[in-house]
């Protein structure tokens, strides 16, 4: 019996990108876990003989790379399409357009952008994408003051009287 997760790849329908996927339920499970956190979704597909991005699609979680610590498409994959989250992007007084981080809403990236959420795929766009993705996932932004300011440990103890 083979092994490793060719053995596993399945054709797995996503609602949400409408796409037939070849990969793997676990893979599938994390795609569509991105989908209900409102993340950026990375669709691939596999390479023709020309290197094009023209065959199955694949996600981005399809294999996991242990030498860059990521999830990639494959060796045999390509990047095909980057989905912005809708409330990633900000456009400034001037008209330039960010990737935005969505939790302290100041980190932003500049991102020249045709107002299409659906990307063909583009490599520096990729960087400015993962760059976020890393933002976003390590930021811890201020809110309250409680966690700014904890409150002094106090003895809380209460007396045992004995009787
Ligand atoms: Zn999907
Ligand atoms: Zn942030």
């Amino acid at each position: 019996m083979p092994r490793g997760p060719s053995a596993h790849v399945k054709k797995i329908f996503c609602k949400s990108c409408e796409l037939m996927y070849a990969s793997t339920a676990g893979a599938m499970e994390k795609h569509a876990q991105v989908h209900r956190q409102n993340g950026y979704v990375r669709i691939g597909r596999k390479k023709d003989a020309q290197g094009r991005a023209t065959g199955d699609y694949r996600p981005e979680q399809h294999l996991w790379n242990h030498w860059t610590g990521r999830y990639y498409y494959g060796s045999d994959a390509k990047g095909w399409r980057n989905v912005l989250p809708r409330d990633a992007l900000f456009t400034n007084r001037a008209g330039c357009e960010f990737l935005r981080c969505r939790k302290c809403k100041t980190y932003k990236i500049l991102f020249n952008h045709n107002n299409r959420m659906d990307r063909p795929h583009d490599h520096s766009e990729s960087l400015r994408i993962s760059k976020m993705v890393a933002h976003e996932s390590a930021c811890k932004p201020k809110e309250k003051k409680e966690n700014q300011h904890p409150k002094p440990k106090r003895a809380m103890k209460k007396q045992v009287v004995k009787s």
